[in-house]
């Protein structure tokens, strides 16, 4: 979804698309589940450039990064980009502060796939859990421990093992 500077009226439009999953495969392959991203937003002129705003929504299938558990969750993210002609150190100081990023225009283009894109990468959690006391998969026999406790032996700690043998 490529959007020309020139097909955005002087009052701004409205725009809508879908993105298939599989076409964030390879950068996000694991993380991004088989529904398709919803893109809403709106473009308007700004400053000799583009402003957009935008929502971003799916839902993720992700893996719990202790016990590999399927996550199913809903994504939901907000846009805001600035593409400006120039982006100078001034406009940088300017923006501090404000939750907005500005990227540089090239060319007489937005290419709203390639920032849907890198919205996704960034926001998706790196490291999800299933819940907050998930207790992970016991290192010996890969026994899901939130389910219960396994059946290997405690470890015990070589140090103790030797003054065991002493006494
Ligand atoms: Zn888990
Ligand atoms: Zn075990």
């Amino acid at each position: 979804m490529v959007l020309p500077l020139s097909k955005v009226p002087p009052e701004g439009c409205d725009f809508a698309f879908d993105v298939a999953a599989n076409r964030l495969a390879g950068a996000a392959e694991a993380l991004v589940g088989h529904d398709p991203i919803r893109v809403t937003g709106r473009a308007e002129h700004e400053a000799g450039g583009l402003r957009v705003r935008g929502r971003v929504e799916t839902r993720l299938a992700l893996e719990c990064s202790r016990c590999l558990g399927l996550i199913s969750q809903p994504f939901d993210s907000r846009l805001d980009v600035l593409y400006s002609r120039r982006v100078s150190d001034e406009d940088e100081v300017e923006l501090s502060g404000v939750d907005l990023a500005v990227c540089v225009l090239e060319g007489d283009a937005v290419n709203l796939f390639e920032l849907v894109r890198e919205q996704v990468l960034l926001e998706v959690p790196m490291a999800p859990l299933c819940s907050g006391d998930c207790k992970g998969l016991c290192p010996r026999c890969k026994a899901n421990l939130s389910a219960g406790p396994c059946a290997c032996p405690e470890p015990v700690d070589p140090r103790l093992r030797a003054l065991k043998k002493l006494l």
